[in-house]
């Protein structure tokens, strides 16, 4: 097994420094002979890897294709503008920024184009899935701005759009925020639009988890409906760890400015490039069939988890997120967690709403990239509780689940 999959550094890396290399081939050993449920998390291809790996990472580039403030930069403008234009045409924008260096790097730029320091910001509240860009009192976001939550309905789990309307009404935030860590339903983008045109206020969508979806035909766009949208493209759309924004022309100029040189220096170009390549991938069908996959065994994750005895947030979900309350089977989310880590089946808490316990937050976003499908999911929830009530070992556990994976390895040979 290469250690970092480009073949041009893995043996010279092996070489040169066996111990960083053993902790690399370690890592990937993690990752393939255990279940990656996280909801954030993927496996991004080789070609990615390769261009993250790639000597672009040399490269100071601070500015834009054409107006640089280092030399040398011809070729690496080329492939900024790649992977700018291949982002407009994936999700028919107008205007892409590549450069952001995460996700929240991305939502900060989105302000600070947009707002100024105090203004009010409507947003889903933390507890039902929010980020922490979305208004944490430990964030820049909670620091900055005067965050107004809303949240959704204590029944149904779904978003309260009535509070949404009214809380828009009273307070005539400056900007409106949709998006959420958690949310497993479609976003109604439609909705949010016409609130904040009703109350004059921007709408950025916080699309870091479903982009990838919206990618492969497989949710809804945000990109007809708001003014900014802020992705990761690192989630389900498997490119490398980092940002994008999504606007129109108009405020094209805006947005760049924000991300540099307001918030940010050089572009990270090796990155940017793997980017473009990521952004290829996910214009092609295979990506397409990808997406809609992910979804469809999530439909059947949640249903095997509820016949299991848990409390699925929304009863379903519409996307690769699926998020449970364990309580019925004996325990609450984090000791949930603990018990399945020790199995071998990684996965995250989260906030349950109108709760004060933790429930469970998994996704299907990398072992749909693996390979499996509806049958393996069926597998992994029945494991899934037979460890959280306890039922199942966890050496025993941990076989199954080194049973399960063998069959689905993230980088075969
Ligand atoms: C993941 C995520 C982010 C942050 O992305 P990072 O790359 O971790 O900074 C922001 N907003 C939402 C809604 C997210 O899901």
């Amino acid at each position: 097994m290469s250690v970092t999959h480009a073949p041009q550094t893995a043996d010279v890396l092996a070489r040169q420094d066996p111990e960083l290399a053993e902790i690399l081939l370690g890592e990937l050993h993690r990752q393939s002979s255990t279940l990656q449920l996280i909801a954030a998390e993927n496996f991004c291809s080789p070609a990615v890897l390769a261009a993250l790996g790639s000597a672009l990472a040399n490269k100071y580039a601070e500015g834009y294709p054409g107006a640089r403030h280092h030399g040398g930069c011809e070729i690496v403008d080329v492939a900024e503008r790649l992977a700018v234009d291949r982002a407009k045409s994936l999700f028919g924008a107008e205007h892409a920024n590549v450069q952001s260096h995460s996700g929240s790097s991305a939502v900060l730029a989105a302000y600070a184009a947009l707002l100024r320091p105090g203004d009010t910001v409507l947003a889903l509240g933390l507890p039902y899935g929010g980020h922490l860009t979305h208004g944490s009192p430990a964030n820049f976001s909670g620091r900055w701005f005067d965050f107004v939550p809303y949240g959704v309905d204590a029944e149904t789990g779904l978003i309260d759009h009535d509070q949404v309307r009214t809380l828009a009404r009273t307070h005539r935030p400056k900007a409106i925020v949709c998006g959420s860590i958690a949310y497993p339903r479609h976003i109604d983008y439609a909705f949010f639009r016409e609130v904040a045109d009703e109350v004059g206020a921007y709408l950025i969508a916080d699309a870091a988890h479903p982009i990838g979806l919206v990618a492969g035909g497989a949710a809804p766009s945000p990109v007809p409906y708001a003014d900014v949208v802020c992705a990761t493209t690192h989630k389900v759309l498997r490119g490398p760890r980092g940002g994008m924004i999504l606007c129109g022309g108009d405020l094209a100029e805006r947005v760049d400015r924000a991300v540099f040189p307001f918030t940010q220096g050089g572009a990270q170009m090796h990155t940017i490039a793997a980017k473009a390549v990521a952004f290829g991938e996910a214009a092609t069908p295979a990506f397409a069939a990808y997406a809609h996959q992910v979804v469809a065994s999530a439909r059947i994750l949640a249903a095997a988890l509820a016949d299991e005895g848990l409390v699925v947030t929304t009863g379903g979900t519409d996307t690769h997120l699926v998020t449970a309350d364990p309580g019925p089977l004996g325990v609450d989310g984090r000791a949930a967690r603990g018990r399945l880590a020790a199995a071998g089946m990684v996965l995250d808490c989260c906030a349950l709403p109108h709760a004060d316990t933790r429930g469970l937050r998994l996704g299907t976003a990398a072992v749909t990239t693996q390979g499996m499908a509806e049958k393996e999911m069926e597998r992994i929830a029945a494991l899934l509780a037979g460890v959280v009530r306890g039922e199942v070992e966890s050496v025993r556990a941990r076989e199954e689940v080194r049973d399960l994976v063998g069959g689905f390895p993230p980088y075969p040979a």
